[in-house]
């Protein structure tokens, strides 16, 4: 098992969602990134990432740290030293690929501060950055191989605060390399398909790798990585693991596609609230549908449902209409009647 700061990694712990924040750090946007930070933790985010690059991220990545309501993990390529520079200042687990840091005793170094100080770390392999000295093999077993040599080098220097993700863009390479590792280790795994694509083609590809993976045992951290939104890869990450019930508390929206029948505009009433519904610390589920063909029995089966009929949306509680608004008033009588609960 591993832990970045409070945060339990494998072992048995649950299964945690991190993203990665998509901006560089700037001392005038660390407080903003704060209150990001708890807004993405609100809606289930367990850990968070940032590219630390040079010196001047030491303030910014600081103040974050200390103030984030969740672990922050730097993100480290090629030196060393920025590596230290994150740990001295308070990451609470960091990422790197001693493949490009240089000489085996940078990476020592990094793994000396990472002791003193309690960080965790990630060996982080991409198949597009492996050592001339696995060239020749298959990229899962390339990566496997380079990991268990990594993990050999750590051991020696009395570190077992480890993390180990094997990444490939290729969906198959990953999944053959999450799995042949597993079998050799059983150091805690994050698990993500790299440059996965947008918001709808990297939720299908990771959506059946990870659930695939997940649903034998294997990875214990994911990332659903996106050529988008942050706050988009921690709500597929959540839903993901709630769909495989590793995860059960929160709130499940329903809501129907639209159609041409419907009397109220389920799709844009889903994106006006469905951030701020799945931020409620509560294990309810809500129904959005659009007409009375299926929302009366969705709502009878619903917490709370929001169903158009006619020109009116009416508001259920358990199956029984709470009221009928205007579609205007839908967003306030919803979440009314949720706090009243
Ligand atoms: S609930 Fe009504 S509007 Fe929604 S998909 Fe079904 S028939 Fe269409």
């Amino acid at each position: 098992m591993a832990r970045a700061g409070n945060l339990r990694i494998g072992g048995g712990a649950p299964v945690s969602v991190q993203t990665m924040l998509d901006s560089p750090l700037s001392p005038e946007g660390a407080p903003g990134v704060v209150s990001m930070i708890s807004d993405l933790a609100a809606l289930g985010c367990d850990m968070i990432r940032f590219s630390f690059v040079s010196p001047d991220d030491a303030a910014p990545f600081s103040y974050i740290a200390s103030h984030s309501v969740i672990p922050v993990v730097a993100d480290i390529h090629f030196d060393y030293r920025m590596a230290i520079l994150a740990i001295g200042s308070g990451a609470h687990k960091i990422r790197i690929n001693p493949g490009n840091i240089g000489a085996r005793w940078k990476t020592e170094e990094i793994v000396r501060a990472s002791l003193d100080h309690g960080t965790a770390i990630r060996i982080g392999l991409n198949s597009g950055s492996l050592p001339q000295s696995v060239r020749g093999m298959k990229v899962p077993e390339a990566m496997v191989s380079t990991a268990l040599e990594y993990l050999g080098w750590f051991e020696s220097w009395g570190f077992r605060n480890t993390v180990v993700s094997l990444k490939s863009s290729d969906v198959a390479e990953t999944m053959e390399a999450a799995r042949a590792f597993r079998r050799l280790s059983d150091y805690p795994q994050h698990i993500g398909i790299t440059e996965a694509g947008d918001p709808v083609i990297s939720a299908v590809r990771s959506s059946w790798a990870l659930g695939t993976l997940l649903s034998e045992g294997i990875g214990d951290t994911v990332r659903i990585s996106m050529t988008g939104p942050v706050e988009e890869e921690v709500i597929a990450g959540v839903e993901l693991l709630r769909t495989l019930s590793l995860r059960k508390k929160g709130v499940r929206i329903i809501s129907c596609p639209r159609c041409g029948r419907h009397t109220f505009d389920t799709i844009a009433f889903e994106r006006k609230v469905r951030k701020r519904l799945l931020s409620l610390d509560k294990d309810i589920t809500v129904a959005i549908m659009g007409c009375l063909v299926n929302g009366p029995g969705e709502a009878g089966n619903a917490d709370y449902a929001v169903t158009g009929m006619k020109e009116k949306v009416y508001l259920y509680r358990k199956g029984r209409v709470l009221a009928a608004v205007s579609p205007e008033d839908a967003e306030d009588a919803l979440f009314e009647a949720i706090a009243d609960e």
